[in-house]
This record gives structure tokens, C-alpha cells and sequence, in this order.
């Protein structure tokens, strides 16, 4: 950055600097450690995000900031909101929220081996005090849930997510109850060798637009996606010999990866040269995951190539067949199970239930109740245990409160991506349908990627679809797709 104060530069590096060494090593734990590493890289995580906390809350930073405002003003605008937003909470009480939240996962743990949630409510109460208390030291936010949802998803509110969710809910619930009206549809079954998979799924993913040297895929339990810096981006994927789910778990990944390959080089080293939020993010995973992942145009190219690496397996399937398998809707208990369709509902019964527990209207104690009674009213099913219910995720149990409605966020924008590019891109079936995804990956670049943390996100989205966040793209498009699939 040229035209940034060299001093101001120094310290935007070094914080640059710290977070990416803590994406190694979180990378590192995940995909390479061995398990005995596990209290050493614990203790090295800790330090590393500590010195991150000390220089972002430096008076010395704000000093430097307050007098490069003019020079470098997103620029500056970002990492001022990044510094108060620190300076704000008490290092104690970040202790105290670290200390719950492994607390936390552990006992969850041991909830879950009950299977019995009330081993695990205490923590669940703590964590939720400890949520409030956290929103108390920013009283400016209309909403508690504001000031934690803020921490994923900055600049939207708990109002204009329950709008959105609300719109979602009322155009979701009726398609989904219809659907279930229908015969249930066979999911795609047969053998499919992983070490096949593997190379399938790298030969799509060199054509998705990582330069070569940029890049690197690894297994791991929990597929993710890290990236120390625009030029090393980590994707991580786990296949199955029984299922396709890995490939599509790699797409999804793969478009969280070629996000924060995207961000212009300019903001390299100023904090800036990653993704803006945790909506925007899941946007671009699920944009290649469902959208061109689970099309029709897409597989008019892969299909065959697939059926080359997995001959008797789909030796019968038809392109019509394999779409209508991979696009099964079913009303199901788990979440990261679920499909494109219900997946959302899921999202949002969640949302309700921890805006509820942080306002004080729902108690810890009526939570399975509360949850059961939603899985009724949103998906037709009963809970049968806890397992299958409150006790399947583990965000709250490290006191990840405010994070779940980034999730259907980016169903939402992903589906008002798909039309703005569609509309920009006339050809872009045809392109597909060629195994080409080059017009696409340029136009999410120039929309999404090379913004980086630049704009924030109502302003990002606002450039990219022209509007702000709207359920509409996405229930039209599947009122139009699942309408087919499943003559409705
Ligand atoms: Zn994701």
C-alpha cells in the first residue's frame, strides 16, 4: 500500500502477520498434527491471538489512525472499527468467555456420550450469560443479539435477519410440506472409490481458477477451508467410498478458498486481504456447492467424465436421473445433513431459539421442548432424543452465539448472485454445459472477491445485486427447480 503512513503499515503487517501464522497452525491441528500436539498448540494458539489483541488495542494504532483517515479511508474505516470493537471488551471478560467455551466443549462432549441435555444446560447457562454480558459493553446496539451477531456478520442486525428469516420461513415451510407430499426419491447410491473421487474432484477443481502454485488440498475430519494469505489457500475435503457428498463438500469448500484467492493483492498485508464476513463467505461456498454444483448445465460436462471414473456405479444413470438423486429433499433431524431446501429451516429455528435465550424469553431449561416444538412446525418430524436435537452442533457449546444466521445468509445471497451473474452472463448455461467456469469465477472476482474487507458487507452486497439482502432469488429458485424435479 503505497500511499499508506509507512509506521501504520508496519503494524497493519505484523497483525497481518499474526493471523496468518494462526491459520497455519489451525490448519496444522486439523490436517496434520499429531493428537499428543493437541496442549502445546493450544497454548501456542492462545499467545499467538493474545499479541493479535495487544497490538489491535494499542493506543499507539489509534493514534496512527486517527491521522491516516484521509489518506487510506476504507482502509483505515476497517481497521478503526476492528481496534474499538476490541478495545471495548474487558481482557478479563474474554478470558472468562475462552475458558467457558472449552469448558464448554467439554461437557458437551459428555452430554452428547448421555445423550442427555441436561449435563450439558449449566454450561449452555454460562455461556449465554456470558453472551450478554458481552453485548452489555456495546449499549449503543438496539438489540443485545446485535452486538454478537456483529462478530460474523458486521453492519446487519437481529431485526433485519428476523425480517429476512421470517420471509424465508413463510415461502420455505409451504414448498417443503408439498414436497413431502410426494413419493420419497432414492439419493444416488452405489461404490465410489475414493482415491476416484479424489482425482474427479481435482480435475473439476483445476478448472475452477486457483493458480496452480496458489493452492493445496488435504483430507480432514470436518472439511474446511484456511487461507494465510490470498497466495496459500488451504482446502480440506473427506470422501467416502458409499457417497458423492465429498465431492460436493469440496466444491462448497473450494468456493470459500477461491473467495480469499480473489482479494486484490493491494490490500496484501493490511488486514484486509480476506473475506469480509462469515454470510458473504458462505455465499461463495454455496454458489459452486448447489448452484452450479447441483445443476443440470454443470453435469451436462461432468456426468460423463464421472461415469468413465465409476462405471458400474452409473452405468445406468442418466444425466435427468443423476440430477433428480443428487437433489433429494427430505425432511431430516441433522443439519449438516441436510439439503438445499430445508437446510435454511434449520438455520432459522436455531436463530429463534438463541435470540430468545440471550433476550431472557426462552430458559436454558425449556430449550429441548422448544426446539422439538420447531422441528414440528417448521418440518413435519419429531425429535427423538437429544442427540438428534439440541445437542447435534457445537457452536454453543464453545459460546459461538450470533454465528448460525450467517449460514442461511448465504443461501440468500448466493441465490441473488446466481441471478445478478446470470443476468450479466447470458451464456453462462452454455459455458457450463462446456465444463467452462471462467466467465463466472471473473465476474464473482470483480463483485465479491477482490474487495477483500474493504467495503463492509450491506455495502458489498448493495455493488454486487444492486439491493440488499432478499429471500426472493432464492425461493423462486427453488419454487422453479424443485417445482420440476418434483412436478409440483
Ligand atoms: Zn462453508
Amino acid at each position: 500500500m503505497p500511499s499508506l503512513d509507512p509506521a501504520l503499515a508496519e503494524r497493519l503487517g505484523e497483525l497481518s502477520d499474526l493471523r496468518h501464522a494462526g491459520q497455519v497452525l489451525a490448519w496444522d491441528q486439523q490436517v496434520m498434527m499429531p493428537a499428543e500436539g493437541a496442549p502445546a498448540r493450544g497454548e501456542a494458539l492462545a499467545t499467538i491471538r493474545r499479541m493479535f489483541h495487544d497490538l489491535l488495542v494499542d493506543p499507539a494504532l489509534g493514534t496512527l489512525l486517527a491521522a491516516a483517515a484521509d489518506a487510506e479511508p476504507l482502509i483505515v474505516r476497517a481497521v478503526r472499527r476492528d481496534h474499538e470493537i476490541e478495545r471495548r471488551v474487558p481482557g478479563e471478560l474474554t478470558a472468562e468467555m475462552s475458558r467457558a467455551g472449552s469448558d464448554g466443549y467439554s461437557t458437551w462432549l459428555q452430554a452428547r456420550d448421555a445423550n442427555d441435555y441436561r449435563v450439558f444446560e449449566p454450561a449452555l447457562a454460562r455461556n449465554i450469560e456470558l453472551a450478554r454480558r458481552y453485548a452489555d459493553c456495546f449499549p449503543e446496539c438496539e438489540h443485545p443479539y446485535d452486538a454478537l451477531l456483529d462478530r460474523y456478520e458486521p453492519g446487519t442486525t437481529a431485526a433485519q435477519v428476523s425480517d429476512l428469516f421470517v420471509r424465508l420461513r413463510e415461502g420455505l415451510v409451504p414448498l417443503i410440506s408439498q414436497i413431502a407430499m410426494q413419493p420419497a426419491r432414492q439419493a444416488l447410491a452405489g461404490e465410489f472409490p475414493v482415491s476416484a473421487q479424489r482425482e474427479i474432484g481435482l480435475e473439476i477443481v483445476q478448472t475452477m481458477g486457483f493458480d496452480a502454485g496458489a493452492w493445496r488440498l488435504d483430507d480432514a475430519v470436518h472439511p474446511f477451508a484456511a487461507s494465510p494469505s490470498p497466495g496459500d489457500v488451504r482446502v480440506t475435503s473427506r470422501f467416502d467410498d458409499h457417497s458423492l457428498a465429498g465431492l460436493f463438500a469440496l466444491l462448497h469448500e473450494v468456493g470459500h478458498g477461491l473467495y480469499e484467492h480473489g482479494v486484490d493483492g493491494a490490500l496484501a498485508r493490511t488486514t484486509l486481504d480476506t473475506g469480509v464476513s462469515l454470510g458473504v463467505h458462505e455465499s461463495q461456498s454455496r454458489l459452486w456447492e448447489n448452484l452450479v454444483g447441483r445443476s443440470p448445465a454443470f453435469w451436462t460436462y461432468w456426468l460423463p467424465r464421472l461415469r468413465d471414473r465409476f462405471p458400474l456405479s452409473l452405468r445406468d444413470v442418466d444425466l435427468d436421473a443423476f440430477i433428480r438423486a443428487i437433489n433429494v429433499v427430505r425432511p431430516t433431524l441433522i443439519r449438516v445433513e441436510a439439503d438445499e431446501v430445508t437446510y435454511s429451516l434449520h438455520v432459522i429455528l436455531r436463530f429463534e431459539l438463541e435470540l430468545a435465550l440471550v433476550e431472557g424469553s426462552l430458559d436454558v431449561a425449556e430449550l429441548p421442548a422448544a426446539w422439538a416444538a420447531k422441528m414440528k412446525q417448521f418440518l413435519g418430524i419429531e425429535v427423538p432424543d437429544d442427540l438428534h436435537g439440541v445437542l447435534q452442533d457445537i457452536h454453543w457449546s464453545e459460546g459461538i452465539i450470533g454465528y448460525f444466521p450467517t449460514y442461511a445468509i448465504g443461501n440468500v445471497l448466493a441465490a441473488q448472485l446466481w441471478q445478478a451473474a446470470r443476468a450479466d452472463i447470458p451464456s453462462l448455461d452454455d459455458e457450463l454445459a462446456r465444463g467452462e467456469v471462467g466467465s463466472l469465477r471473473v465476474w464473482l472476482r470483480e463483485k465479491i472477491h477482490r474487495h477483500g474487507r474493504l467495503l463492509t458487507p450491506p455495502e458489498l452486497i448493495e455493488q454486487a445485486v444492486g439491493g440488499r439482502l432478499d429471500p426472493v432469488p432464492m425461493l423462486d429458485h427453488l419454487r422453479a427447480k424443485y417445482g420440476a424435479l418434483y412436478e409440483l
